[in-house]
């Protein structure tokens, strides 16, 4: 009777081999799950407006089109505004605080790999559809379109 016991065997799943993998490239610093992002907004607001000045370089350092970035700002704000060279002009006031909290927001949508947290990710057009494509592990999931 030694057949009765043989459907009790499980399977084992070694996640350590991935680990070694995100070491190994951590090492080279290309996987970005705890780098640090210099973000400085430099905001100037007058009593209407208020311009975010370095779109750009933001844009940059998120790895992202500047037009994307703003197009997410002022509709996760439901504002107006308009892009003018490397400054984003935004109706009413902003301060730095409310700007970061929507940095994060937009890094947590589409920029931070939801399954490694990397950033080293990559938004993708498939048809009418965009992907969030991670280059550190490769996952791929859907973002909305803005
Ligand atoms: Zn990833």
């Amino acid at each position: 009777m030694a057949g009765v016991s043989s459907t009790l065997v499980g399977e084992d799943v070694y996640v350590k081999l991935l680990d070694e993998v995100i070491s190994k490239v951590s090492k080279r610093g290309s996987v970005a799950g705890d780098r640090v992002l210099e973000l400085r907004p430099n905001l100037v607001s007058d009593t209407k407006n208020t311009a975010l000045t370095n779109l750009g370089q933001i844009a940059k350092t998120l790895n992202r089109e500047p037009a994307h970035f703003a197009r997410f700002l002022l509709k996760e704000t439901g504002r107006a505004g308009s892009i003018s060279g490397d400054r984003l002009v935004i109706q009413g006031k902003m301060g730095v605080d409310e700007l970061r909290k929507l940095i994060d927001l937009y890094m947590k949508e589409f920029v931070r790999c939801p399954v490694c947290n990397g950033i080293d990710t990559r938004i993708v057009s498939e048809k009418r559809f965009r992907f969030l494509v991670c280059d550190a592990c490769g996952a791929k999931n859907p973002v909305r379109r803005i």
